[in-house]
């Protein structure tokens, strides 16, 4: 795809502008530069905050089902722009199309739920509450809770975005968004689809810029009422040290280290594709990697033959190649911190079976092979940190409580993956693990009616669905005496 050399990085009270800082966006396919966008500053950024709170007032008190009309009006522009979405999400980011349409189908089907719970929230607004005397009445509202600071990574750049922008706008929020600095691109593309869809002006404001500049203003700034955070750990406890200062809420969506559960009476055909799915999917730059496979110590030795196969039968390439399965990691230094993974395993004295370097026949481009590590020490890094690239961790397990014992001994609990053919032991198991949300014999589908987030370090506070909604709202009670 072609890009102009520059583009504004700035959308603030529908007027876009560029600022002082030269972002480079590139290209990891190719590792050659795609554009520049010029981002803003500190300064910049508090005058989206501003341009926010001047149009929060109004916004505030539009009804849900007016709220409503603009965002099933965004979905529509992004279903109008699919195609060019999907080329902007594989060319900025390197994952392959078929998966980059599965990014920008779930902004569609995001911004369409909340459009749907928006048009409720009117006829639940003042709701009576029951006391237990007739001396008093009582009604609760729930209100939009302020100006909001949106602060996304690259990894699912559009989709993260949706699953705030959508809510903090149906709740009748203003947002100031700030993508990531590495991927840019396709937020740029979501801001013009709503700078037409005729939302009001200030509503809804882009900054793009690093996180030293503009993402410390958004989790600091006093008239910021919400952050809501998606990325690494370590931003995320700077982004609540910040919130701290002018006691703002923080919703955060941090790391993992999830587990794929492989029972004794398992398919190991699926639970093959599923460790698959769930460790090369986005070069396993997933929050929610299933990046450590416990299997049930009979199925062992074949599981491992079998996902050894598989795992060196993935097609790496070009991400617009069709048939492509795995395209390439985001960056340089994301190539570089998985490599680093891989050299600390080994020097831990983990067991390479396949991959852990760059395909042979992919010269250029930030290419790694799928990657399955052994015998891997239950006190090392590549078992207990996030990895964030296509790195599998197998494990054999005695019983089911070994199972979940391996599973639960993480700082993280985002998500987990059972494989069984038995129903009540999948359903037994998923009660017992510490994960926001579980999969059984499912790959990791993910729908807005359903929640994200995890236990433990994973998060705070959970996305999507109604709970996704609630995040961007005040609860209100007004009781009168009768
Ligand atoms: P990151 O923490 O480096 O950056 C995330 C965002 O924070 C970027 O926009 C960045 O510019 C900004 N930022 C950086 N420093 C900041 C600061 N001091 N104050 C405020 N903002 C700052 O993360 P990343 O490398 O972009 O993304 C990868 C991480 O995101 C992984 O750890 C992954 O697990 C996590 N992630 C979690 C989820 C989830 O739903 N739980 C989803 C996707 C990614």
């Amino acid at each position: 795809m072609k890009f102009p050399p520059t583009l504004p990085g700035i959308y603030i009270d529908s007027q876009w502008s560029s600022g002082p800082q030269a972002l480079t966006v590139t290209n990891p396919a190719s590792e050659q530069v795609l554009t520049h966008v010029a981002g803003a500053d500190g300064v910049t950024a508090e005058r989206a905050v501003s341009a926010a709170q001047q149009a929060f007032p109004r916004w505030s008190t539009t009804t849900g089902a007016e709220r409503a009309v603009f965002l099933r009006a965004i979905a529509r522009g992004v279903e109008a722009q699919r195609e060019r979405l999907v080329q902007v999400q594989a060319t900025n980011n390197g994952k392959p199309v078929s998966e980059a349409a599965i990014d920008v189908d779930d902004v569609i089907g995001t911004f369409d739920y909340y459009a749907q719970l928006a048009e409720g929230l009117d006829a639940r607004q003042d709701a009576p509450i029951e006391l237990p005397t007739a001396d008093f009445a009582a009604r609760v509202r729930r209100e939009p809770c302020g100006v909001v600071g949106l602060i996304v990574p690259w990894n699912f750049p559009m989709v993260t975005t949706a699953w705030k922008l959508a809510p903090a706008l149906a709740a009748g929020c203003c947002v100031v968004l700030k993508p990531s600095e590495v991927t840019p691109l396709a937020e740029l593309e979501l801001a013009a689809i709503i700078a037409s869809s005729g939302l009001p002006a200030g509503v809804f404001n882009l900054v793009c810029g690093t996180g030293v500049e503009v993402g410390t203003v958004l989790s600091g700034h006093p008239g910021i009422a919400k952050v809501s955070f998606t990325g690494s750990n370590a931003v995320g406890v700077q982004v609540m040290q910040r919130a701290a200062e002018s006691i703002k809420g923080v919703s955060l969506e941090l790391g993992g280290k999830s587990s794929l559960l492989v029972m004794a009476d398992a398919d190991l055909d699926l639970a093959v594709e599923l460790a698959c799915g769930g460790g090369y999917f986005n070069a396993g730059q997933m929050c929610s990697a299933t990046s450590r496979v416990l299997v049930a110590a009979p199925l062992y030795e074949r599981f491992v033959e079998r996902l050894k196969a598989r795992a060196e039968a993935v097609k790496v390439g070009d991400p617009f190649e069709p048939g492509t399965e795995m395209g390439a990691l985001v960056n340089l230094a994301q190539y570089q911190r998985v490599l680093g993974h891989v050299q600390k395993g080994l020097a831990a004295g983990a067991k390479l079976l396949c991959g852990g370097a760059r395909p042979a026949e992919l010269a250029v481009g930030y290419y790694l092979q799928p990657t399955v590590f052994t015998d891997v020490p239950l006190d090392s890094a590549l078992w207990r940190e996030e990895v964030f690239g296509p790195v599998l961790c197998v494990r054999a397990f005695i019983d089911e409580a070994q199972a979940i014992e391996l599973a639960n001994d993480s700082d993280y609990g985002l998500v987990a993956s059972v494989v069984s053919a038995d129903a009540a032991t999948g359903e037994r198991v998923a009660n017992a693990l510490q994960a926001g949300l579980v999969w059984l014999n499912a790959p990791q589908v993910i729908f807005p009616q359903t929640a994200w987030g995890g236990y433990k370090q994973s998060s705070l506070g959970r996305e999507l669905g109604p709970w996704g909604l609630q995040a961007f709202q005040e609860i209100k009670h007004v009781v009168r005496a009768v």
